[in-house]
């Protein structure tokens, strides 16, 4: 099995990307999804986290206020390092689970979308690694653009992060999103075709394949044995 990271900095395009990876039936386990889930009324991190910061960052309904808590985190790094650690072991987990379950049904290339992948080190178990790159003015345009946020709102999401260019030397591969859709297509292909390479004997072993192989052979090894013995 091969688990490709894909990451990048706010609005740089991950989710643009991680969108054509679903379009081309690329299984794709997506940290933001998980990062909701774990935040739900009732729910251990849900717990934890109003535990942390108080009934004042709760809707009405219950629900976290994300907004609210967002804004909390972004002006302070302490409460945003807070916050991380509290969810950390919940989002690892839950990217854990999805793992194993496209793992049974036998998924070869799966995609981990996940912002936050060199500051959680789960690089380490992702290769190759794709980093969607763009340069610092594309960044904070798309990022107002997107999000209706003025000049000063977008510069401090961006800082908050680890530099995109610290990101951009980690990387296996780079996409470069500075240009058009068009562009990020005729690169996306690339790497599509990148990333559905034969597996390496490697990547193979840990495939629900692979261990299906080994078991077969284990067996059939243990079948021979009592045979040979009995006969
Ligand atoms: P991220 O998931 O990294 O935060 P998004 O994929 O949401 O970033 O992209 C940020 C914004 O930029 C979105 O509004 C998206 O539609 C737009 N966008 C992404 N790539 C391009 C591109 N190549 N040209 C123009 N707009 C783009």
């Amino acid at each position: 099995m091969r688990l490709v990271g894909l990451t990048g900095g706010i609005a740089s395009g991950k989710s643009t990307v991680s969108n054509l990876f679903k379009a081309s039936y690329i299984p794709v386990v997506d940290a933001d999804l998980i990062a909701r889930d774990v935040l739900k009324k009732g729910t251990r991190g849900w717990k934890k986290v109003v535990a942390a910061f108080g009934e004042e960052i709760l809707l009405p309904s219950g629900e976290v206020d994300r907004p609210k808590l967002g804004q909390i985190v972004f002006s302070s790094p302490s409460k945003r390092q807070l916050l991380n650690k509290l969810l950390a072991p919940y989002i690892s987990s839950g990217i854990f689970w999805e793992i194993v379950k496209l793992w049974a049904k036998g998924a070869k290339v799966i995609v981990l979308d996940i912002p936050l992948l060199f500051e959680a080190k789960l690089d380490k178990w992702t290769k190759p690694i794709i980093v969607v790159w763009v340069n610092p003015e594309t960044q904070l345009k798309r990022l107002m653009e997107r999000d209706g946020s003025n000049e000063e709102d977008a510069g401090n999401r961006v800082n908050a992060q680890m530099p995109l260019e610290l990101k951009r030397s980690k990387a296996d591969i780079v996409i470069d999103n500075n240009g058009s859709l068009d562009d990020l297509n005729e690169q996306f292909k690339k790497v599509l075709f990148e990333i559905k390479r034969p597996l390496t004997w490697a990547e193979f072993w840990r495939s629900r394949q692979g261990v299906v192989s080994v078991l077969s052979l284990i067996l059939g090894v243990f079948v021979c044995k009592r045979f040979y013995n009995g006969s």
